[in-house]
């Protein structure tokens, strides 16, 4: 299911958009320029193989709007990556950074690969590949690429390094998600899994929920999912259930444990992948499930936090009478076609680019403390973090409320009410 071909994510990023569009009474130039990217590359990058041959991979680059701002976005590696993903996602950047209210606009890149079968080397080569063919294009001052699924700090540092050498100078703020000691921000690793649960955290104390008293159930165990996990469980909060996709099978599988997982010891049996280990988790007492049953499990909170199109037509109906709140760690995780019976449902969603913001801000942050360099603590980060985060949420619940609007509609009113000021404001429409 997640790599359904049926699947548009930029039919769905399109639909969402022209549904605002409508509410909002947006004029037609401003709907068409805003419905398309503004630039986008596609590319080829040969790389010498480990066994001497030439592979080619497809590389993309996506920038869907910088009006208000630099563009931003990361540069995800997989396997079934489409030039269609990269542009539902880079529109979906461009709303992201608008409603966390950061200087940014909206961009996405990726290579059709596949990680699990590189060597570091070839991954390296990769890297270096991407950038010689976009160096003009993108920037500290133009667009700057971050890391998203499957790519990593050492990804991102090769790029910079690549970058440097054609630009002849030191320009750290061209790509986030550095590692630390060489450019990046401390609290970055953390950050998206983090804004997932101070958004979480906001809005169970409007709904007057102890976060003590909960449960939840996670898709997906990288590094979103296992940092919303760890604030949630400071928080008080017990994770029944997580999943994760089994590379030799090729499909997922849910690990549950009613009693509460333990982070550590399930951190301990996965790969850098954040796939699970069957036979581990099962020594360790826990209830290994195939498929899709993370959906399923009676709990109070959902958090898809792995990949696009994961609550659907066929399995938003299996979700529990008691789920309360659904905090969107993954980009595009929930269809329209289910996002209509949640709201029908009332079940209440942060929706994905206020949620996960926490990512993007953070990058901000680093570009921020890159041109300064000056570099700010690790509890520094995370303060302005939670304070950028929690008027993010406070303002689009205060909108939702207001108006009587779905928590995604209200994020959408922000974010395009914002971009769209700022095509006119230079004239553009
Ligand atoms: P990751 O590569 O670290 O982890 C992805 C996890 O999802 C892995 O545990 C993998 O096993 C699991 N997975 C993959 N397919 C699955 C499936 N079909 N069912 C269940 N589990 C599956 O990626 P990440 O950085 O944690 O990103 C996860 C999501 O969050 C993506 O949608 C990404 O675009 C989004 N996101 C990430 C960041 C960030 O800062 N990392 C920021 C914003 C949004």
């Amino acid at each position: 299911m997640a790599h359904d071909k049926s699947f548009n994510p930029f039919e769905m990023a399109r639909a969402q958009f022209d549904k605002i569009a409508d509410m909002i009474g947006l004029d037609q130039g401003t709907r068409d320029l805003l419905r398309s990217p503004q630039r986008e590359y596609h590319f080829t990058i040969p790389v010498r193989m480990d066994d001497g041959t030439v592979k080619v991979f497809r590389g993309f680059r996506c920038q869907h709007n910088d009006a208000r701002g630099p563009s931003k976005g990361g540069i995800r590696f997989h396997p079934q990556e489409t030039e269609d993903t990269v542009r539902a996602l880079s529109m979906w950047m461009t709303w992201k950074c608008a409603v966390a209210d950061i200087p940014l606009g909206g961009g996405k890149g990726g290579v059709i690969c596949d990680p699990h079968n590189l060597s570091q080397r070839e991954q390296e080569a990769i890297c270096r590949g991407w950038v010689r063919q976009l160096a003009r294009n993108i920037g500290p001052v133009a667009d700057v690429p971050a890391p998203d699924v499957m790519t990593s700090p050492q990804h991102m540092l090769w790029m910079l390094d690549e970058y440097e050498k054609i630009s002849g100078g030191h320009y750290p703020g061209m790509i986030t998600g550095k590692p630390v000691g060489m450019g990046g921000s401390l609290g970055r690793t953390e950050a998206t899994g983090y804004g997932v649960v101070y958004c979480l955290r906001e809005a169970l104390t409007e709904m007057g929920i102890a976060p003590q008293t909960t449960t939840a159930s996670v898709q997906g165990f990288g590094n979103v999912a296992q940092y919303a996990i760890e604030l949630y469980h400071q928080l008080g909060g017990r994770t029944v259930c997580v999943s994760s996709w089994d590379q030799a099978e090729q499909t997922t599988f849910a690990f549950y444990r009613p009693e509460g997982v333990d982070l550590g010891q399930l951190k301990a049996m996965t790969d850098r992948f954040g796939g699970i280990d069957k036979a581990q988790a099962k020594a360790a007492g826990y209830e290994v499930l195939p498929g899709d049953r993370w959906i399923d499990r009676d709990v109070d909170i959902l958090i898809p936090a792995a990949l696009e199109n994961q609550i659907t037509g066929q399995n938003v109906d299996r979700i529990q009478a008691r789920v309360k709140i659904i905090a969107e760690g993954a980009n595009g995780p929930t269809t329209p076609e289910a996002d209509a019976v949640l709201e029908k449902r009332g079940i209440f969603v942060i929706p994905d680019f206020l949620a996960n913001a926490g990512g993007v801000t953070c990058s901000y942050f680093e570009q921020v403390q890159c041109n300064m360099n000056y570099f700010w603590e690790r509890d520094d980060v995370l303060a302005r973090l939670d304070n950028k985060m929690t008027s993010a949420y406070q303002s689009i619940s205060k909108l939702a409320r207001q108006k009587k609007i779905y928590m995604r509609d209200a994020a959408y009113v922000v974010a395009i009410n914002r971009v769209a000021a700022a095509c006119r404001d230079r004239g553009w429409v």
